[in-house]
């Protein structure tokens, strides 16, 4: 498989640390707010990486956090903690706020088809484990404290801003809103590790104690003491949105890479983003739409997952009803061909291997449907020898298992009817049987004004929405 790796900007061929074991740590969401499309269309592109890893015949190990330590984000406006806003907005606790949106979020991944991950690991069930880097840090020289928080010293790695490509002197761009908080910093690019319950953050609600004194960590460590706690000091791929490059991730680097002394991570992917009106979709833009909104407006969340996949995962996309609505139409469209096919059996192995070639180049997703279309619309010419929908129902199978749309549901299966309309399938069956053409027919019509068509097959009779 070859993999666009942001660390050395060039596309690679994937070769894991210790085959056929993988581990892949996945940057999970901050739980304040709805998990809206932008989010799915990143996490989809993971669950596809995953699948791709998978069926090439790798152990994945997937783990994700959750961030449910309420600090500020990147996203977040000077001084505001969203976790602790969003408490006071709904009059709950921090703790039900994080509780309530890590359960949206795991159930509109769900709705899409994401595999949960192997680990899901919150930062709040882990400060023991970001206190222990924490104290490497510390003990290494890497840190230096203020009154209030414990940052680390980028001028003491000199790797810093590879993964980003910038020089130390632009980092002022890539810098948090702390910074103009505490003016104490050495530079504005050093990021706090530790934050201490003091100033703003003297009523903060979550707080645990540290050798250094009351607080609670700082986003980035959590990501950092997690992935190493559960994959070791090296992973094989880390991935997130490419807004994680320059800040977040370029943080993670310097934090394990102090700490561990080994590389941390050998394939980072940053996947683009889902725009709306040529924005990005998000929290704070308020231009976001839920997984709830998509179903309200009619549209099966599969249909969404579906319109994802006709785009690559490093080019932006440009989310309209009109695009979904064409998602859906293929996706009827290709379970409507499926519900006719036979038994699968044998397989079309020149399909699959295309279709594997383009998921293998750089997960070219797109590419790979349009294999699948191709294989689903082949006939073989008159008096030629073809591929027979049951060799093309195995081969589908194949292939979904990359593209998560549940198509075994549809395969070689007739439409669920109402007991209403089955009842008189029955009847007309029983009609035939008895050689009672006539009332079959009267029955057919009869099928027919409840919106359904029934066909007679050596298998029995078929039934198809008009
Ligand atoms: P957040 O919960 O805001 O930290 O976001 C969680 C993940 O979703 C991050 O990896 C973001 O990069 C990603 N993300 C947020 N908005 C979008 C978007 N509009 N399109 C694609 N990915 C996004
Ligand atoms: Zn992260």
């Amino acid at each position: 498989m070859k993999i666009y790796n942001t660390l050395t900007r060039k596309i690679e061929e994937f070769s894991p640390i210790n085959p056929p074991h993988v581990g892949m740590y996945t940057c999970g969401p901050t739980v304040y707010d709805y998990t809206h499309i932008g989010h799915l269309r990143k996490y989809i592109g993971d669950d596809i990486l995953r699948r791709v890893l998978t069926a090439s015949g790798y152990e994945v190990k997937h783990i994700q956090n959750v961030t449910d330590v309420g600090h500020l984000t990147s996203d977040a406006d000077e001084g505001d903690d969203k976790l602790e806003k969003g408490a006071k907005d709904r009059g709950e606790t921090v703790w039900e706020v994080a509780k309530f949106f890590t359960d949206y979020f795991y159930k509109s991944l769900d709705q899409v088809n994401v595999l949960r991950p192997n680990t899901v690991c919150r930062a709040t069930e882990h400060i023991g484990e970001q206190v222990k880097l924490l104290e490497k840090l510390v003990e290494k020289g890497f840190t230096y404290q203020t009154e209030e928080a414990i940052y680390f010293d980028i001028s003491k790695f000199p790797g810093y801003g590879k993964l980003s490509g910038q020089k130390l002197e632009d980092q002022k761009t890539g810098a948090r809103k702390e910074v103009v908080v505490d003016t104490n910093k050495k530079h504005p690019a050093d990021f706090a590790l530790w934050f201490f319950t003091v100033g703003k953050f003297k009523d903060h609600t979550m707080k645990w104690s540290s050798p250094w004194g009351e607080g609670f960590p700082g986003w980035h460590i959590e990501c950092s003491a997690m992935s190493m706690e559960y994959l070791g000091d090296s992973l094989d791929i880390h991935t997130g949105g490419i807004d994680h490059i320059p800040v977040h991730h370029e943080n993670e680097i310097a934090q394990s890479e102090a700490a561990s002394g080994q590389p941390f991570v050998k394939y980072w992917v940053h996947h683009e983003f889902l725009l709306v009106e040529g924005e990005k979709m998000s929290k704070s833009k308020k231009n976001f739409y839920t997984i709830d909104d998509i179903k309200n407006k009619g549209f099966d969340p599969l249909a969404l997952r579906y319109l994802f996949l006709t785009a690559h995962y490093r080019d932006k996309l440009n989310f309209t009803w009109k695009s979904l609505e064409a998602s859906q139409n293929a996706l009827d469209r290709l379970r409507e061909i499926i519900r006719d096919w036979d038994e699968p059996k044998i397989g079309c192995a020149q399909y699959e291997q295309d279709f594997m070639k383009a998921v293998n180049n750089d997960l070219n997703i797109p590419q790979a449907l349009a294999v699948m279309w191709d294989m689903v619309k082949s006939d073989p010419p008159v008096g030629e020898a073809g591929y027979p929908s049951s060799a093309k129902a195995k081969t589908i199978l194949e292939m979904d298992k990359i593209l998560g749309l549940n198509l075994e549901k549809y395969l070689g299966k007739q439409v669920e009817a109402p007991e209403e309309v089955m009842h008189l399938v029955r009847k007309r069956e029983q009609a035939r049987n008895t050689g009672d053409f006539k009332e079959a027919d009267k029955l057919r019509k009869e099928i027919k004004k409840l919106g359904f068509v029934v066909e007679d097959t050596p298998a029995g009779s078929k039934i198809k929405k008009i």
